[in-house]
Order: structure tokens, then sequence, then C-alpha cells
């Protein structure tokens, strides 16, 4: 499904290059819940945003399901991403003034679905985070784990095969962040790709396979 060729990546920092990620190999096969694991400034962000054809590689190449990512032109790359990949910050991100489920119909904003065949998505995808009955709560009236169940539910709304989790557990205290957690196992065993970064030990326990990055490279998979 996803392959990783030689990609490096070099940010422009002031004055100085940063060399974030060097020759990385990796292949993600359908199906995989993958933890990424390192410790911070390893790499891992930029691993996560770079799979999530939003962030191009220096070197090296990007091939998801045999789409060449980074080949694409930037409306073609902006679609790709739109369908493709489902994104859970490790902020969360949530508007505050906007209800759980104004939160989620943000992501089908440029779908073409009807006013409301968009509402009935978005009630599904809160169905399935277990968020019935709260859906027209704002986000300072549900709990940090619901609120982390509702940035999945946006992530998910769009059925896109892949979802790609960006420390989901970083905020959270240790309840919540097993809720979450368990919420990604439980969308993975219903067939859900997921890639998560973390560096909470706890997560590697729900995923099918480990990749541990240390100052940019991979060093165990
Ligand atoms: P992690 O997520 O593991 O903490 P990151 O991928 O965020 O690591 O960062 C890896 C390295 O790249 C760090 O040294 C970080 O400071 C640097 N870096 C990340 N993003 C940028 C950027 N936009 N500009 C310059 N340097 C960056
Ligand atoms: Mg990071």
């Amino acid at each position: 499904m996803i392959e990783l060729e030689s990609v490096g990546k070099t940010y422009n920092g002031r004055g100085m290059p940063v060399r974030a990620l060097m020759d990385v190999n990796l292949r993600v096969a359908e199906g995989e819940l993958v933890a990424v694991m390192g410790p911070s400034g390893s790499g891992k962000s930029t691993l996560l945003t770079i799979l999530g054809a939003m962030n191009p590689p220096s070197e090296g190449r990007v091939v998801i399901d045999s789409i060449e990512v980074y080949g694409l032109r930037p409306e073609k790359q902006a679609d790709f991403r739109h369908e493709y990949v489902g994104f859970v910050f490790q902020q969360l991100q949530l508007l505050p003034y906007l209800t759980a489920l104004e939160n989620v119909l943000l992501s089908l904003t440029i779908a073409r679905l009807s006013k409301a065949e968009k509402q009935e998505r978005a009630r599904q995808a809160l169905a399935r985070v277990g968020l019935v009955g709260k859906e027209e709560r704002l986000p300072y009236q549900l709990s940090g784990g619901e609120q982390g169940r509702v940035a999945v539910a946006r992530a998910v709304v769009n059925q896109p095969p892949l979802l790609l989790a960006d420390e989901p557990t970083g905020n959270l205290d240790q309840a919540t962040g097993t809720q979450v957690l368990e919420l990604l196992r439980d969308l993975n065993v219903a067939g859900q790709t997921v890639i998560m970064v973390t560096h909470d030990v706890r997560a590697a326990a729900y995923a099918s396979r480990r990749v541990d990055i240390l100052d940019g490279r991979i060093v165990s998979s």
C-alpha cells in the first residue's frame, strides 16, 4: 500500500540546514496498525506529514497505492490528500465555537454530497466513535477523551484508506489516552490502516508493528 524509498528531508533552519530524515525505507501494508516511536526531535512528525502528502521530501520517493504522491501536480496532490488521508493532530485542533457535529462536517466541506448526506455521514462518524447524543456539544462541554474521539471522527468521516495520528494521546491523561488508543485499534480491526506517532510506550501494545526512529533514521522495524 505504502512505500517510502530512500526518503530524506532537510529543513532550512535559520541559516543552518536541519536533516530531519535520512535514507528512510519503509513499507506498510493495508490493514496494519503501525506505531512510530522515538524521542522528541527524531523526525516522527516529519515522517508522518511526508506520508500524508503534506510535506515534500528532499530526496527519495513516496508511493501510495501505485501513485507517486510527490510527482502529482499541486492540485492533484491536494485531491489525493483529501481522499486518501485522515489526520489526527496532537493539539486536536477542534474549533472551539463549533459543535462536535460541525467540527466533523468541516472535513466534508468540499465533498460532493448534499447537505443532508453530509449531516448523515457526520452523525455516523460520531456514532462510530461512541458519541451518539453528544453531537450538539461544544468542545469545552466534552471530556478530553471525547474531544479526541471527535478529532478521530473528523479524520475518518471521508472514509480515507489511511489514518495518520500524531501523538494522539500526547495531551491526554492516562485513562482518556487509553480510550483513544482503543478507538484506533477498533477502527483498525474494522479494516482501517493506521499509522500513529507516539512516544507513549503503552501505545506500542496496540500496534501490529513498531517502527523505531532515532536521529532521523529508522533503527528497527
Ligand atoms: P519529532 O516529531 O520526532 O519530535 P520532527 O519531525 O518534528 O520530530 O522534527 C525533526 C527535526 O526537524 C527537529 O530537529 C526539528 O527541530 C526539525 N524541524 C521540524 N520541522 C521543521 C521546520 N519546519 N523547519 C525547520 N526545522 C524543522
Ligand atoms: Mg512530533
